[in-house]
């Protein structure tokens, strides 16, 4: 959804957002009940478990990566476990969670408890582009495409958080 901008091969190199700091866990990529019960994955052996939330009738989860971290340290990192080493993400294109498709957007409830398309401030590769490009392909399309799935899925929308650079007025 992003090609425009990111490259397959920036984000194969980069893994940036694969990784998982104990204080970013609320960031593991929110999964569809139907991904859920598609795919098992396991870490050296240890079958990952799914956390299961429920929100109007509609069941998504999480992986529940906790069991993973080695320390308290809240900077530890863990991979996410559909992260091939080598390879970058194992998922077919076409069934990535959505969240993992429009990284590094988020669709963000705001105070005023309206929602916009808001940018993550820290991937490394589009911090390199000016924020207008951004705005202009949510402006384009994008914008439109999040909402449209936020209907069906509205437990993508995450609560607003300082940092993130709202990207639609
Ligand atoms: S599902 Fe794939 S793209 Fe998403 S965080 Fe995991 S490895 Fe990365």
């Amino acid at each position: 959804m992003l090609s425009a901008v990111l490259s397959k091969k920036t984000c194969a190199e980069c893994r940036f957002c694969c990784s998982f700091r104990r204080k970013s866990l609320w960031e593991t990529p929110l999964l569809s009940e139907e991904f859920m019960k598609m795919h098992t994955v396991s870490v050296n052996g240890e079958p990952v478990a799914y956390r299961n939330y429920s929100d109007k009738g509609l069941i998504y989860g999480q992986t529940d990566l906790t069991k993973f971290y080695k320390t308290d340290d809240p900077e530890e990192e863990v991979t996410c476990p559909f992260l091939d080493p080598e390879k970058g993400c194992s998922l077919p294109e076409d069934e990535k969670p959505f969240d993992c498709k429009i990284w590094p957007l988020r669709y963000m409830r705001m105070p005023e408890r309206d929602c916009k398309v808001c940018l993550t401030p820290t991937c490394p590769a589009i911090n390199k582009i000016d924020v207008s490009v951004m705005e202009d392909l949510v402006r384009n399309g994008l914008g439109d495409k999040i909402r449209e799935y936020a209907d069906t899925h509205p437990y993508i929308i995450k609560d607003y958080r300082d940092g993130f650079i709202v990207l639609e007025r």
